[in-house]
């Protein structure tokens, strides 16, 4: 976003009084008085010099200007239209958006333009439907912000007592159709809310500590649980060893012994570096390109495999694809459902199959829900596939049933 800055003349007006208000500015450089009129004469209230932030009501509600603004000396100021503000706020955590709205209230009852005596959070919400918002989205975003603030409070303990769990869901050998390893994907069996998935934890996780400790967690459970899993996998094609995927998210990858703890890990519970995966996202690789790069090679060299995940849904990933040794490609179910629509994207998925294959590598397809999906992916010679139509993840006492029962 390029800055809008405006320059004045000494003596100029920024904006009166009455003006429709649609921006706020900050001053650069130069200076400003404030005025107020009083029996038709310009009476000054305050000025402000360098830094100084003014007009912000405006970021806040609109409305009309409360006072005049005048430049005392050459001034440059940055204007911050509201519609900018608007559409980082839309972008923001529910948190951040209910914050900002409750700092509202009280800005605008401290301004004297309130419309209320709100004191309590559910009033001032209530305030802010009045200001235009629907009765519906200011519960939501009530109800995701208490979710949102619960969990991360609750997270501290979650991983203290025991919450935190695996499930695995199986990777198919397209080939026969047969188990060749799992994914290990985390789950939070929290006390009072049920089932909470990671997309909303672990973001949570990784703006503090807490993630190192899920890191460390989901290493240690996955390779614990591996030898009751690895009997399981039936569908290794000559030369491939079952293996078990992990996903591991930016500050857990580039740890300064992110490396030796892996080493260390599979020593500990004596899997072979073959049959170990780890997952990560353009989203890891970019957070700090050099670290990542010198871990996914050392780890390769000991024989970890390392999956691009999420292929097809960032940008990046042709880009990275040539600089780092990648063992598996993982492509992304918004690029696998794409695949029904047009011709043009089966093509791409085609292209990527054989690119892969040229690289070296294997490709695993997420997200397969039904079987003319999964054909056509077997048909284009997509060597791995994942997805709902084979099976979900579950739980270690759920994946002993469902082995049971595709036994029988
Ligand atoms: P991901 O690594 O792309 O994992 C695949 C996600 O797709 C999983 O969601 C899985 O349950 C879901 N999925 C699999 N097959 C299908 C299907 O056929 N249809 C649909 N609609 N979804 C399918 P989940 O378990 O909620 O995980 C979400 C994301 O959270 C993961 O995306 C991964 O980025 C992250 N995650 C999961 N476990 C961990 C973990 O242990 N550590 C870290 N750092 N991140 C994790
Ligand atoms: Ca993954
Ligand atoms: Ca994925």
């Amino acid at each position: 976003m390029s800055l809008d800055v405006r320059q004045f003349e000494a003596g100029e007006i920024v904006f009166r009084m009455g003006d429709e208000a649609v921006a706020a500015y900050v001053i650069e450089r130069g200076a400003v008085e404030i005025l107020i009129t009083k029996d038709g004469e310009f009476e000054r209230i305050n000025m402000l010099g360098p830094g100084a932030l003014f007009g912000e009501i405006a970021l806040l509600d609109g409305g009309t200007r409360t006072a005049t603004v005048r430049t005392l000396a050459a001034t440059h100021l940055i204007a911050i239209q509201r519609s900018q503000l608007e559409s980082l706020l839309a972008k923001a955590e529910p948190v951040v958006q209910y914050i900002v709205r409750i700092l509202l209230e009280h800005v605008r009852r401290a301004s004297g333009g309130a419309p209320g005596e709100a004191r309590t959070l559910s009033e001032l919400l209530a305030l802010a439907v009045k200001t235009g918002e629907t009765p519906e989205l200011a519960d939501k975003l009530k109800h995701e912000a208490t979710r949102m603030l619960t969990l991360a409070t609750n997270l501290v303990d979650a991983i203290a007592e025991g919450q935190l769990e695996l499930h695995y869901q199986p990777i198919v050998n397209f080939t026969n159709r047969r188990l060749a390893g799992f994914e290990a994907l985390i789950r939070w069996r929290h006390p009072t809310l049920g089932m909470v998935r990671p997309d909303e934890f672990i973001p949570l996780a990784e703006k503090t500590d807490l993630i190192h400790r899920i890191g460390e967690f989901v290493v240690q459970q996955a390779l614990a649980d591996w030898p009751m899993l690895k009997p399981l996998c039936d569908g290794a094609v000559e030369g491939a060893t079952p293996f078990m995927s992990i996903n591991l998210s930016a500050p857990e990858f580039c740890k300064p012994d992110a490396f030796e703890r892996i080493a260390q890990s599979l020593k500990t519970h004596r899997m072979a570096p073959q049959e170990l995966r780890i997952e990560l996202t353009e989203t890891v690789i970019i957070s700090n390109v050099e670290v990542v790069s010198e871990v996914i090679h050392r780890l390769r060299g000991l024989g970890v495999g390392i999956a691009l995940d999420d292929f097809g849904k960032g940008y990046g990933g042709l880009d990275y694809l040539q600089s780092l040794p990648f063992s598996c490609l993982k492509i992304d179910k918004s690029f696998v459902d794409k695949m029904h629509q047009s011709d043009r994207s089966k093509q791409i998925i085609q292209s990527t199959l054989e690119l892969s294959s040229r690289l070296g590598m294997s490709t695993v397809a997420e997200g397969i829900e039904d079987k003319p999906t999964a054909d056509l992916l077997a048909q284009m010679g997509c060597v791995y596939a994942q997805g709902y139509y084979f099976a979900r993840p579950m739980s270690i006492p759920a994946i002993r049933e469902w082995d049971a029962a595709r036994q029988a």
